[in-house]
């Protein structure tokens, strides 16, 4: 089995749809680069943003929920999420926050100087030096992501077995790896485990990995089901394929090809300007641009 080489996206749930787009889009300065809907629940958007040339390892996705409903953060969830900055942007990054009144506290949670904040919707976030410098301070994708596991142990057996993961420290609060890629996702553990979350606004529902293109995704899909995880179909999100497993502490762990890719129904110069619908929803079209918000892109 291949080992996974990194992230391939991170899906949460918040709030209001444009205030979610301001907060990714003007504060972040991440692009938009997909308008469709939740293809479970699609009376809800899906949001899809990422770097300008939507490269892989870039991608987080959101749920905007409309009705409210707050959810509580525990075990059984992916927790903080942190980006990757250029070497030398973290004190900007800070006053550029600072600039936008949003709180901002200085850790060591993984590993190195960590700015950790919260986004509009109170989802828990981090930004993160990387190794190389650059001539800006754009954010250049995920960092990692906290896990917060219901069982450490059981995660780790996942994380650092079949999928290949690095274990690079530990402590009695934290248990650090990285992904094998160039990208190096760092992914932590926190010990020990905390009260079960609750799904809703301010929480991540699923973190999702890459597999290279469908053959592997079915090696994936049979060999999870042999080591007795209960494993989804296929689904097709027409981006990518996806299987789906509760891991043994209870996070969602999706499995996700790299292709076909976010062009497959409008030009990569056009990403994320018009709502775009899976066949199966093409249909009712008119409903959904009449219940979603409009978006202010
Ligand atoms: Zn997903």
């Amino acid at each position: 089995m291949e080992a996974i080489n990194r992230i391939h996206h991170i899906t949460a749930i918040v709030g209001d749809p444009n205030e979610n787009l301001k907060f990714y889009r003007d504060v972040l300065g991440l692009r938009l680069i997909k308008q469709t809907v939740n293809f479970d629940d699609p009376g809800v958007y899906h949001l899809y943003f990422g770097d300008h040339n939507e490269s892989p390892g870039t991608v987080i996705t959101f749920f905007p929920w409309t009705n409210n409903n707050y959810g509580k953060k525990g075990s059984g969830q992916v927790g903080r999420i942190a980006f990757r900055v250029p070497k030398d942007s973290l004190n900007d990054w800070e006053k550029h926050l600072n600039a936008q009144n949003i709180q901002v506290e200085v850790t060591q949670l993984f590993g190195k100087n960590t700015l950790e904040f919260d986004d509009v919707h109170g989802l828990e976030l981090a930004i993160v030096e990387g190794e190389a410098a650059a001539d800006n301070n754009d954010i250049l994708g995920f960092h990692g992501s906290v896990l917060l596991s219901g069982n450490p142990e059981g995660t780790k057996e996942l994380l650092t077995g079949l999928m290949g993961l690095n274990e690079l420290d530990r402590d009695d609060q934290n248990h650090h790896y990285e992904t094998v890629g160039e990208e190096k996702h760092h992914i932590i553990t926190s010990i020990p485990p905390q009260p079960a979350g609750r799904f809703g606004i301010g929480t991540v529902h699923h973190i999702a990995w890459s597999v290279p293109d469908m053959e592997v995704l079915k090696e994936w899909q049979s060999k999870l089901k042999k080591e007795g995880f209960g494993v989804t179909v296929v689904k097709d999100r027409n981006y990518f394929n996806s299987i789906y497993i509760g891991e043994k502490g209870n996070v969602v762990f999706e499995f996700a090809t790299d292709g076909p890719g976010f062009d497959v129904d409008e030009d990569r110069e056009s990403l994320g300007t018009a709502l775009k619908l899976p066949k199966q929803y093409e249909h009712k079209r008119q409903e959904y641009e009449t219940l979603l918000p409009k978006l202010d892109v």
